[in-house]
């Protein structure tokens, strides 16, 4: 029995705000991942299903590793299809803003829609959203906002528009944001939900491997190379930082999506329940952040690092150099942990 955790005002008010429209614009967060492209795409899929003109469109492009999720394909990306984005962005009734929680994330996208006066409606499961949406389904306790759009289906009484196409989109999500059904996937729900979505007959072993399991030699072997070689582990402070620099990136033809989860592997060491990999892109280092536990990451990179996240899963990006970023990781330990000297084990060390 999956129960209904939204407020059933709001999903009157979805409903009456659908009813109302034709032209429907979805967007959600820069960098997309599977979960912010899998609801998204499934929202679509679905709400055409309804009869309305519904249009997906992104901030930047989609790793190529996600090419593979239904409907990708007619995606307008704000950086390669500007016009086409202005346009649907314009002529949209209502926007649908999915798995972010602040303008912000959405870069020159969310310039545009802050000056539309149509509604927009929040679904998302990150903390603390702004208070900026005509309709907020915010539900940071939710595995994904996959899980999100499944349960506002649900409560609608629309889960028949939840055919093979839409679920597959809604298991992609359900499967990266839970890291393989890893973590945030606690409650029994949850895989009523999944069976529910594996009941459309979805290719469950093909969307699985393909969106957790598959990575290209280069990034196989860049993968293996920051672990080996630039791993840092700060064992009293139960820490472990990865950096990666222009150079390095380039030697292992880094391209999008290269080093999704690497930053996950130091957790698998006993002793190491934080962990921080530090990316140096062309206009920004980009920093990501996981822990386990009862440990605050998205409390580290909304303080330290410009951004926020999830409780065990967070990110944000410095504006400096890579040092610079560093030197910020370094003051992290020194505040959090003020009586413990910072003792680096490198890999080196311990052989
Ligand atoms: P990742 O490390 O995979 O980029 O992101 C992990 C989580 O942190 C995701 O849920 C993502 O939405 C959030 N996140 C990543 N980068 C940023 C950022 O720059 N700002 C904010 N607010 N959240 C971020
Ligand atoms: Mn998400």
């Amino acid at each position: 029995m999956v129960s209904p955790i939204i407020d059933e005002n709001k999903i009157e008010k979805l409903r009456e705000l659908i009813n109302g429209v034709n032209n429907i614009a979805i967007t959600c967060h820069k960098s997309p991942d599977g979960d912010a492209l899998g609801s998204s795409l499934a929202l679509c899929h679905v709400l055409r299903r309804m009869g309305k003109n519904a249009s997906v469109v992104t901030p930047d492009m989609v790793p190529r590793s996600l090419e593979f999720i239904p409907g990708v394909w007619e995606i307008a990306v704000f950086t390669k299809h500007e016009a086409r984005v202005r346009r649907v962005l314009n002529e949209a009734q209502l926007i649908f803003c999915l798995d972010f929680n602040s303008l912000k994330r959405i870069d020159r996208v969310g310039e545009i829609i802050e000056q539309l006066t149509v509604p927009r409606v929040l679904i998302d499961h990150h903390l603390d959203p702004e208070d900026i949406f005509d309709l907020s389904i915010s539900h940071p306790e939710a595995s994904s906002t996959c899980e999100l759009v499944f349960r506002v289906l649900l409560q609608m009484g629309e889960l028949r528009l939840m055919d093979r196409l839409a679920a597959s989109c809604l298991y992609v999500g359900l499967t990266t944001d839970t890291g393989g059904f890893a973590y945030s996937c606690d409650s029994p729900e949850f895989y009523e939900i999944l069976a529910s979505v594996m009941r459309r007959r979805i290719d469950r072993v093909m969307l699985y491997n393909k969106a957790i399991n598959t990575f290209s030699a280069d990034s196989v072997r860049l993968q293996g190379y920051a672990l080996s070689e630039k791993m840092q582990l700060f064992p009293k402070q139960g820490a472990a930082l990865i950096v990666l620099n222009k150079e390095e990136l380039e030697r292992f033809n880094y391209s999008r999506g290269d080093t999704e989860s690497l930053v996950n592997k130091p957790l698998a060491i006993p002793e190491i329940y934080w962990s921080v990999f530090l990316r140096e892109d062309p206009d920004k280092i980009k920093v990501s952040c996981r822990s386990q536990g009862n440990f605050s990451v998205s409390d580290i990179c909304s303080h330290y690092f410009n951004g926020g996240g999830h409780f065990n899963a967070a990110g944000g990006e410095v504006a400096g150099t890579l040092d610079e970023a560093v030197a910020i990781f370094h003051q992290v330990l020194a505040d959090l942990f003020p009586e413990t000297d910072t003792v680096e084990q490198s890999t080196q060390e311990q052989q």
